[in-house]
Order: structure tokens, then sequence, then C-alpha cells
């Protein structure tokens, strides 16, 4: 089995090789069909499973193939400092939204895709600095974004891909309210096309709940 097969958008393809990947993970075999039959999914994969590249290359093989979407947000008094990305992934540490960010920063290489990153515990001026130059793809610890929503720096009104990464940590981390904040953002301009995706190395009670309140229809997949 090859990246090309169900086919990613070039580009994505060519800088996954530079990343020398040679061939896909099993998490990431099976999401990008399911992601890119335009499914919602919910994925029990631990660490080292792949698993960033499994939302990362159909969102991102995606991402390239449509182009700057436009912005449909009226704009305000403040439009022009807020940003708005289409694809969010919520994670629950700094660290990890770093390598999340370090990867998505590889796979988007010479695209027109600009990632960002913002956690909690750093000088927010300077994330608001970086986001104000552009923001695509946004990875997010939850309690940041939700300084930085409520700051009107961040609208979530263009989310076409939102991701939660590690789930049950966040949890774990006490982030639901944050979480079900920031989910419901997403929701308010009825996007009918927005896929969610779900990563947990565990599927216990309280993310089955998270899985029925966020997803719809989804595809259970278990590596
Ligand atoms: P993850 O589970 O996404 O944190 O990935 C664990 C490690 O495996 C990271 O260092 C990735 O860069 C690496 N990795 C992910 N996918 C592949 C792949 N298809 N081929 C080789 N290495 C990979």
């Amino acid at each position: 089995t090859s990246f090309t097969s169900p086919p990613l958008d070039e580009l994505l393809v060519e800088n996954i090789t530079l990343s020398r990947f040679t061939k896909p993970t099993p998490v990431q075999k099976y999401s990008v069909p399911i992601v890119a039959g335009g499914r919602d999914l919910m994925a029990c994969a631990q660490t080292g499973s792949g698993k960033t590249g499994g939302f990362l290359f159909p969102v991102l093989s995606e991402s390239y193939m449509n182009g700057p979407s436009e912005v449909v947000e009226s704009a305000g008094a403040f439009s022009s400092h807020k940003v708005h990305p289409t694809a969010l992934v919520m994670a629950p540490t700094r660290e990890l939204v770093s390598q999340i960010y370090d990867e998505a920063r590889k796979f988007s290489y010479r695209s027109w895709v600009k990632p960002c990153v913002v956690y909690g515990g750093a000088d927010i001026g300077q994330q608001i600095r970086n986001l104000d130059k552009g923001c695509d793809l946004l990875v997010a610890t939850p309690g940041r974004l939700k300084d930085l929503l409520e700051r009107g720096r961040v609208s979530l009104a263009n989310i076409k891909y939102l991701v939660l990464d590690e789930a049950d940590r966040m949890l774990d981390m006490g982030f639901e309210p944050q979480i079900r904040h920031i989910v419901q953002e997403c929701d308010m301009p009825d996007v009918e096309n927005r896929q969610t995706l779900m990563f947990s190395a565990t599927f216990p009670r309280d993310i089955q709940m998270l899985a029925r309140d966020f997803l719809k229809d989804y595809i259970f997949l278990s590596v």
C-alpha cells in the first residue's frame, strides 16, 4: 500500500515522501478513505501509531484540493484582526500541540495552507501576532483557544474539519467545559458539511458520550 491509494493531493504526497514516510501506518491507511468519503470518525489509537498523519493527511489533502475558502462572516469592527481557520485540531498539552504543528508545517510545505499553534502558559501577545499573519489550520490547547475566542481574535465560523486528539487525556485534565464551549462555537454557523474526527487511546463512558454529542453517523476505528 502506498500513500497514493486512495489518491492524496500530489504536493502532499511529495511532502510525505520528504519526511521519509514510505508506507502508511494502519490508522493512516484507514482514516484517509473514511474522511475523504465525508464521514465522521472515532478512532482508538495509541501515541506512536501515526495518528497525527491519520488526521493531517486527509484534512490537508482536502484543504489543498479545495483551495482557500471565502470568509463567510460579515465584517465587524475588529474583523481585520480575526482569523478564520478552516481546520481546528485540539490537543491537551503544549508538547502535543507543538508536535502536531511541526508535522502540519512539514506536510503543508510549499502549499497555501498556513498552520498556527497556540497553547497556554506562554505569551498570548506573541501568539496573537503570529495568528495575524494568517491561519488556515489552527492547532490549540482548549483553554488558550477559549481565551482567544473571548478576545475576538479567532472565529470558528469557517471550520470544516474539527479534530479532537487525545480526547481521553483532555477530559482527564478537566478540559470538558472548554471543549464543549468551543465545539458549540463551531456549530453556530450550522455548516452541514463540517466533519469531526476524535482520537483517543481509550473509549470509556465519558468519551462515548462526547462521541455521541459531537459526531454524526460516525465510523468507529480501532487500531
Ligand atoms: P504519532 O503516533 O502520530 O505521534 O507518530 C509517531 C511517530 O511515527 C512520529 O515520530 C511520526 O513522525 C512517525 N510516523 C508516523 N507515520 C509514519 C509513517 N507512515 N512512516 C514512518 N514514520 C511515521
